[in-house]
Order: C-alpha cells, then structure tokens, then sequence
C-alpha cells in the first residue's frame, strides 16, 4: 500500500488531497487536472517562517513565483506575510494582481531589454540585477529606491546541472570586483535601500552546500560596507530548499538547516560589524510543490515486446519535469490506493516523442483503461512550466481546502490555440 503524506489521504481506497476526493475532482472537471491544497501551502510557509524567526527576528520569505504563479497560490501567501520573487515583469505584474505591494515584490532580471526595465521601474518594484551592463542600461532609464545585485559566491548545488545556478561557469551573478563597481555606481546615483543577493541552485536537501557561498557573501558585503560605507537593510540568500520525490527519501531538516544558517549569518554580521540586515531567503520549490498534485487518466495500456506502457492524458506539455531533468515523481492509482502492486509500467503521455516520459518502471497494481493516476508533488514548477507543445491545452487547476475545492483557472480551449494567430494577408 502507497505510503501517503498530508495532505494526501486513502479512504477506502480513494485517494483525498486536503479533504477532497481526487477520483471526484476528475469526474466534475476532467483530466488532466492540477489539484493543490491550500492548507499544505500555508503549512509549509509557517513551519519555515517559525524555524528562521525563533533564530533571528529580522526574516522574511519572499516566496519565488516562478514555481507556480497562479494568483490563488500568490494570495495565499501574501495573506502569510510572504513578499515574492519575481524573474519576468509579467510575474511582477500578476504579483500586483494578487494584491502584493511595490515595496513586497523583489525583481530578479537576467539579460532583459529596456522595455522590461521600464515597466519595472514603474511599478516601483525593489530591483535585483546581475551585470554592470544591466545596470548600465537601468540606469539611464531610472533608479530604484532599493536595489541589490546578484553576487556569483563561486560555488553551486543541485540536483541537476541545469539547476545550479553559480559557480565559475554560471552565467548567474557577479564577481566580486564588478560587484564594488556596481554598488559604487549606484550609491552616486541615489539608491536609497541596499541588500545584497544570493541564488546558488535547486532541489538542495541540506544546508552544507549554502555555507561556503554564504561566507562569501557575507565576505564581499563586508567589502562594499568598509569600502563604500553601504550598510545592508538585507541580506538575501536565494531559495533552493529542495523537498524529497522518491518514497523514503528524507525531508529537509528544517531545524539544522535554519540553525546552521543563521548561526554563520549571525557570526559573520558581528565578526564585520554588519548591523542588523533583515535576512532573507526565497524559497518556491519549497512552499508549493508537495501541495500540488497532477490527475491524469488512462487512455491505453498496451505492451510492446517486454515492456508494459501505460498511455496517459498528461504528457511533457503537462509536466516537464522528468523529461527536462530526469525528474522523479512518485505515481499513485487514485482509484485502487488498496490494491497491491503486481505489475512494472512505464507511465507515457500523448506527445508524439520518444521522451514524452511521465515516469519508468513503476510497480503499480493491475490497471486499466479509465483509471485514475495521480502524479503526486506537482504543484512546482508543474502548470508553470507546461506548454501547447503539439497543440494541446494547457489544463484546468483546482484549489482545496479542507474539503472544499474551487476553479481557480480554467482549461485552455481550441480558441486558445488560435488566439494570438493572425493569417498573413496573402494566404487569406
Ligand atoms: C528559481 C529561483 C528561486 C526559487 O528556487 P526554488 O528551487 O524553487 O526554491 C529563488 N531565487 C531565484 C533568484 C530563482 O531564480
């Protein structure tokens, strides 16, 4: 039987998320479905929130949108406390959207143009920036009253190398050197608010791969504070806080990991005479992705030589996860949670590729066409990173809690397909 963790539950064999039967979800609403739990995000954000603060007063989770940006999902956590962080100006704008103040969006461009930096600075957002010609190009359109920038500490972490984001060889953050000139320009050109600013990679289950880039961090800090006079309102150390997928593997030790963190926080802050910076991290992964589930339903099970394909209604345009990264999600049969295991399948979308691969070798019970599989911790970087790809829609997602469950996007429809299409004039 399915080892199952809130807000995932089995009555008589029927898979619950947050009090609501998923087998019911997908009769009102159709496959494949999003399905995430509005008590879980809140869960997550309290017990993470709870185990910096006890340690250090001056925090704050700045939740990072791009794991799943659906406005429910935003103002769920902005009723926490949350501020968020933002990669794209349409993240700053569904931000707004979901009622997130100015002064409570963080921005993080990478490589953009004028008319993104534009709109940003019209939105009064505070601005975090990786390259002088960035900051070159900001800077003739306008200043930020709060501004960080994006240090490069050298060394990365996570779970796959797409995910690792600094070290010599990532095209994130900055150098040291350019980091002074940076902060030196925009000191003289009237930025009123400092922080400084972190990202090192994703899917990280411990704290050790954060503290040799955070004692770099806090180092460089240390350099612009004595050189340039700058004292810091922040000190930002990116998100990253990975979440177990596999059955049996371990969770996060919340406790050592804010603990270890704060206490290298604390000592470099004393040690460089640092003041009392608001320290910061953005988790997204974290928050969101063990509230989330996928609902896909069988549509073929066939067999081609020795191996047993089952043929579902959410492929990679769905979920890109295992095919972008080698991804592994746990599969359940939301329908049959008390039957036991006897047969190995690969679980396969309708996508017209090879790699259109949900997940292999999985022992699940004897299963048939119109059953119902749940891919379980899909609520990051799920929907937000699913595509039209073969011209299919984009699925509906659902919100619930504690028994009550409500639309909160519609699926996508054929108009959709069509809607930003115009025909060149000579082929009308
Ligand atoms: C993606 C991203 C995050 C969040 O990463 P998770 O692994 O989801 O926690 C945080 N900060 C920045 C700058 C990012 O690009």
């Amino acid at each position: 039987m399915e080892v199952l963790k809130s807000p995932l539950e089995n009555f008589g064999g029927e898979l619950f998320i947050d009090g609501v039967s998923t087998v019911k979800l997908a009769e009102i609403f159709g496959t494949p479905l999003y399905v995430i739990s509005e008590n879980k995000i809140r869960e997550n954000y309290r017990k993470m929130h709870a185990a910096f603060s006890k340690r250090y007063g001056k925090f704050r989770i700045l939740y990072s949108a791009k794991a799943n940006t659906n406005i429910s999902v935003l103002k769920i956590l902005h009723s926490e406390g949350a501020y968020v962080d933002t990669a794209s100006a349409g993240e700053v704008y569904l931000a707004s959207m979901a009622g997130f103040s100015s002064e409570e969006i963080l921005y993080t461009g990478i490589n953009v143009g004028d008319e993104e930096l534009k709109y940003v600075l019209s939105r009064g957002v505070m601005v975090n920036l990786d390259s002088m010609s960035q900051l070159n190009r900001l800077i003739r359109l306008g200043v930020p009253e709060t501004l960080s920038f994006r240090i490069n500490p050298e060394h990365g972490a996570g779970y796959h190398k797409y995910v690792v984001t600094a070290s010599k060889h990532a095209k994130f953050g900055m150098d040291e050197a350019s980091a002074l000139k940076a902060y030196e320009i925009v000191k003289a050109a009237g930025v009123k608010r400092f922080g400084i600013h972190m990202h090192i990679g994703s899917g990280i289950m411990d704290v050790t791969p954060y503290l040799k880039p955070g004692e770099r961090l806090l180092k460089i800090a240390s350099k612009i504070n004595t050189k340039l006079g700058i004292s810091f309102d922040f000190i930002n150390f990116g998100g990253g806080m990975g979440v177990p997928y596999k059955p049996g593997e371990k969770e996060l030790d919340l406790e050592a990991f804010s603990g270890k963190l704060v206490e290298l926080f604390k000592r470099k802050l004393d040690e460089y005479s640092l003041g009392k910076p608001e320290l910061w991290i953005e988790p997204g992964r974290f928050i969101v992705a063990e509230a989330g589930i996928l609902l896909t339903r069988i549509k073929a099970i066939k067999q081609v030589f020795h191996k047993k394909f089952v043929g579902v209604d959410a492929g990679f345009n769905t979920l890109i996860r295992p095919a972008m990264y080698g991804a592994y999600h746990q599969v359940v049969v939301a329908n049959k949670l008390n039957e036991k295991p006897t047969e190995v399948y690969d679980v396969v979308g309708p996508i017209c590729e090879s790699g259109d691969v949900l997940a292999e070798n999985r022992l699940l019970p004897k299963i048939f066409e119109g059953d119902l599989l749940v891919v379980l911790n899909a609520g990051a970087y799920g929907f937000s990173m699913s595509s039209q790809y073969n011209s299919r829609l984009r699925p509906a997602e659902v919100l619930v809690k504690s028994g009550r469950y409500a639309l909160i996007r519609e699926a996508e429809t054929f108009e959709d397909l069509v809607r930003k299409q115009r025909v060149a004039e000579w082929l009308e």
